[in-house]
């Protein structure tokens, strides 16, 4: 057992005792963390949730329950607990980082998922250039860089981030029945999306996605599997026990290409995301998020009622 010291986010807290907790952190160093909170009433450890800040704890080699000794927020950060549009997106993040990733047992292999699956995505498609290519850092710079400009793109692109760099992410670039580039229906297939996507998908159709293929229609599986909207089974031969079962999901395509923004910085920056894209990219990434990581997952569904998206037309 050994002190360190290492930044950090607390993100959830189990009452362990009337007096001690085990508290939940997402930390540069070490990734996930959990820590055993011998006195929450100590004075020198006033835990606040979703904040930056330092920790210093007792690391146990070969456990995956450390301790806490202190937790000083970075008042840096003051602005991520008094804007609404960033806290209440925060919980989304942190129940995404809970199952995707695995808590730190030893300081030899700190963190648990950290394949890449080709593409060029890194926080550099964040705005600000991130001078380290070390993409264990990734996540922990992200969660850094909310401002009252961001939180909505920010939050998903994030969430991205997390699938994608556990090796959960779909691809929402191939049609796993005719093998095509998904693209919009009415391009047959061929060309490269990515250079005009950023504006047709914002002002694109928001509306009723189930009753109307007209075309824009597209659908991810329960196994990850996207299919085109020329491939796309329509409505009437999907089953009450699919639809019951959540084994199918219809997305507009252009939700689809939205997320295929999300791989290359310059088409990232020129996506705009308005509320109804946001709600439905968000849908797909907890509809596919529960599905990959085998938990429910309700963070979506309370965001949902605190900001509701638009009432579709
Ligand atoms: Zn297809």
């Amino acid at each position: 057992m050994h002190i360190v010291v290492t930044r950090g986010i607390f993100y959830k807290f189990n009452k362990y005792s009337d007096r001690a907790a085990i508290a939940f952190a997402y930390s540069e160093k070490y990734g996930n963390i959990k820590l055993f909170v011998p006195s929450i009433a100590n004075k020198n450890s006033v835990l606040i949730r979703h904040i930056p800040g330092t920790i210093h704890l007792n690391y146990k080699p070969n456990s995956d329950l450390h301790k806490l000794i202190t937790f000083h927020e970075d008042l840096n950060y003051a602005h991520y607990l008094d804007t609404p549009e960033i806290y209440t997106r925060l919980s989304m993040v942190f129940e995404m980082i809970h199952y995707a990733h695995a808590y730190s047992y030893d300081n030899t292999q700190p963190r648990a998922h950290m394949s890449n699956g080709g593409n060029d995505s890194n926080g550099e498609n964040n705005g600000d250039s991130n001078d380290s290519n070390d993409s264990d850092n990734t996540l922990w710079y992200l969660l850094g860089r909310y401002n009252k400009d961001n939180p909505a793109k920010l939050t998903l692109y994030i969430l991205f981030t997390i699938l994608n760099q556990g090796g959960y992410m779909f691809s929402p670039w191939r049609c796993s029945s005719c093998g095509h580039t998904i693209t919009v229906a009415t391009d047959n297939h061929n060309g490269d999306v990515a250079g005009s996507v950023a504006g047709d998908v914002a002002g694109s159709v928001a509306g009723s996605v189930a009753g109307d293929v007209a075309g824009d229609v597209a659908t991810i599986n329960h196994e990850g599997e996207v299919h085109c909207a020329l491939c796309t089974p329509q409505p009437h031969t999907i089953t009450a026990t699919d639809i019951a079962s959540s084994n199918i999901k219809y997305i507009r395509t252009g939700v689809f290409l939205a997320l295929q923004c999300f791989y290359h910085s310059h088409s990232y920056k020129s996506l705009e995301v308005d509320t109804a894209l946001e709600h439905e990219l968000l849908d797909l990434l907890f509809y596919h998020g529960a599905n990959v990581l085998g938990h429910q997952l309700h963070s979506y569904r309370h965001y949902r009622l605190l900001m509701p998206p638009p009432k579709s037309g």
